[in-house]
């Protein structure tokens, strides 16, 4: 970064941000605290035309001053793309003319890119495009999980991390700043078939709990991800640098979060061992995405990929020692959140006589409690 670093490792002038994938789910997070730190936030947006609920979330974003960034539809036809052509590249990291377009016309500094586990090699061409422009002060992939050059999860997992490896060494050969954000799981119940579970409530029926439930592992709420990346992407203490999220207040294993989540519903429920095997055959089955997600669960609550290694080398940081006094949503706030979720869910459905399930939610809630 040519600006100098402020107290708080922050650089002093203000940073115009680009983030990708914006509509995704982590990406969502990252754009949602960009705009809240009130940085010039910048989204590439391709699938609003084709995708109401996309085009509702870029919506959302531009209200709240984001500046959405696509192929204008005349450039294409002047360009002689066909319909088709027009479609897949609009708004594209995988169009390389389009990406050094962007990151010149706009005066791109920092590049977040939370591209899903589909997509990650696509980043090869969106590098190809910082290499050319030379301006980009840091980039993060997409990564937002683990230390990809440290975990060994069995496949399919193994085959997103060598994705990920690979984009790691492009970035590196480059010479493009970077920073790999590796963020642990997200906060919530962590089923073992479910790509984004903190978009489902934790169980309300039975628990699963992987091996003997002992294996510990950190959770950071979906916000923070969002907050300290974006602190993390401007910050001169994470140039080139690992930042490891590691809320100490967050480092549970499974048997204490089906605890807590015990608590927040007043009642027991029965645990149910989903085994070693039984996580490995899932891994095996080689479902997209589930088999990934399997495999990743396996990494994490049976060998302890999260934990099983100090963060101690000099290319890497934990993130709560550089912002000691930002505190992180501790999981059982999170949990008041889903528990009040079942609440409203509730309300509405003894207010309607709605859906089955959730008309199962009301008999689990007004059965007799502990
Ligand atoms: P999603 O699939 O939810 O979202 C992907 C986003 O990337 C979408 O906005 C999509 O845009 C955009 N995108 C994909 N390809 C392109 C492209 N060629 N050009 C422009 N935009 C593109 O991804 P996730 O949020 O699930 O995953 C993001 C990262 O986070 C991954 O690295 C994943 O491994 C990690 N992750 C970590 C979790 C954790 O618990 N730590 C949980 C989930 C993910 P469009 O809307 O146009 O399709």
């Amino acid at each position: 970064m040519t600006a100098s670093p402020s107290p708080n490792g922050q650089a002093e002038k203000r940073s115009r941000i680009l983030i990708i994938g914006a509509t995704g789910f982590i990406g969502h997070f990252i754009a949602q605290a960009s705009l809240a730190s009130g940085k010039s936030t910048y989204i590439l947006s391709r699938a609003a035309a084709s995708c109401p609920s996309k085009a509702r979330a870029i919506k959302a974003l531009e209200d709240q001053g984001a500046i959405s960034i696509h192929w204008e539809e005349q450039e294409m036809l002047e360009k002689g793309e066909d319909s088709e052509r027009r479609q897949k590249i609009k708004g594209s990291v995988n169009d390389q003319e389009f990406m050094e377009k962007t990151l010149k016309e706009h005066e791109i500094d920092i590049v977040i890119s939370a591209v899903g586990g589909g997509n990650l090699l696509e980043q090869v061409i969106l590098i190809r495009a910082m290499k050319a422009v030379g301006t980009i002060k840091r980039f993060l992939p997409s990564e937002f999980g683990h230390d990809v050059d440290r975990a060994e999860p069995v496949e399919p997992g193994l085959t997103m991390y060598n994705e990920k490896r690979r984009v790691r060494r492009l970035i590196e050969e480059s010479g493009i700043p970077y920073t790999y954000i590796c963020c642990n799981s997200i906060a919530s119940w962590p089923y073992y078939d479910n790509t984004h579970p903190s978009e489902v409530l934790p169980p309300l029926d039975q628990f699963q709990i992987y091996g003997d439930g002992s294996v510990k592992a950190y959770f950071v709420a979906g916000a923070d991800i969002g907050k300290f990346t974006v602190k993390a992407a401007e910050d001169v203490r994470t140039l080139n640098k690992i930042v490891h999220f590691r809320p100490s207040c967050n480092f549970l294993n499974i048997n204490e979060l089906a605890t807590l989540w015990e608590k927040k519903i007043g009642r027991t429920l029965p645990r149910v061992v989903v085994s070693e095997d039984d996580l490995l055959a899932a891994a095996e089955e080689n479902i997209f995405p589930q088999s990934v997600v399997a495999s990743f669960t396996h990494d994490i609550f049976i060998k302890g990929c999260q934990v099983n290694f100090p963060v101690d080398g000099p290319n890497e940081i934990e993130v709560s020692s550089l912002y000691p006094d930002e505190p992180f949503q501790t999981m059982d706030e999170c949990f008041n959140e889903f528990a009040g979720k079942i609440e409203e869910d509730k309300k509405r459905v003894v207010g309607t006589k709605g859906e089955n399930i959730a008309h199962r939610l009301v008999d689990v809630l007004t059965a007799p409690k502990l």
